[in-house]
């Protein structure tokens, strides 16, 4: 046990299991965008699963390079879906997304949305391969306009 309750929440516990699972980049500046699109948009219950690493999906393409790092991700998902029940799985890139930039090998610093782009269309088909049962969708945002800019959501 702990020392010292240092905090209680207001919300009481609700013990509803989320039918889906987001998939998504870390990124802080990301995520108000990414809950508002998925409670707004998807209309997901609150108790949605996130799953976030840099580079989101990456990871899911990466079987033959590097198969440490999918299994990672395999092994979590399928976990997921067995105690969660969890439906359907939705994934989610977004625009300059430091794990793409970094892996650019090169000087030059390429926009990565079409490889990002190809990397959730083939996860996207890995995982429809892996669960059947479970329907998956691919989407990604960007940054449009100005003063301010405004974050959009496109479906891949
Ligand atoms: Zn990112």
């Amino acid at each position: 046990m702990a020392d010292e309750i240092v905090f209680e929440s207001t919300i009481p516990w609700d013990s509803e299991r989320p039918e889906t699972l987001i998939i998504s980049c870390t990124d802080g500046r990301w995520r108000p965008y990414i809950q508002q699109f998925v409670t707004d948009f998807l209309k997901t219950s609150p108790h949605t699963d996130f799953m976030a690493v840099p580079g989101g999906i990456e990871p899911l393409t990466l079987v033959d390079l590097i198969p440490k790092d999918f299994n990672f991700f395999r092994r979590r998902i399928e976990l997921l879906i067995k105690s969660h029940g969890t439906r359907r799985i939705v994934a989610i890139a977004h625009q300059d997304c430091g794990w793409y930039i970094a892996r650019k090998i090169g000087p030059f610093r390429i926009d990565p949305r079409e490889g990002q782009i190809r990397d959730l269309r083939n996860a996207a088909a890995r995982l429809r391969e892996m669960f059947p049962e479970t329907s998956v969708e691919t989407y990604y945002a960007r940054r449009t306009g100005a003063n301010p800019e405004r974050i959009i959501f496109e479906g891949v």
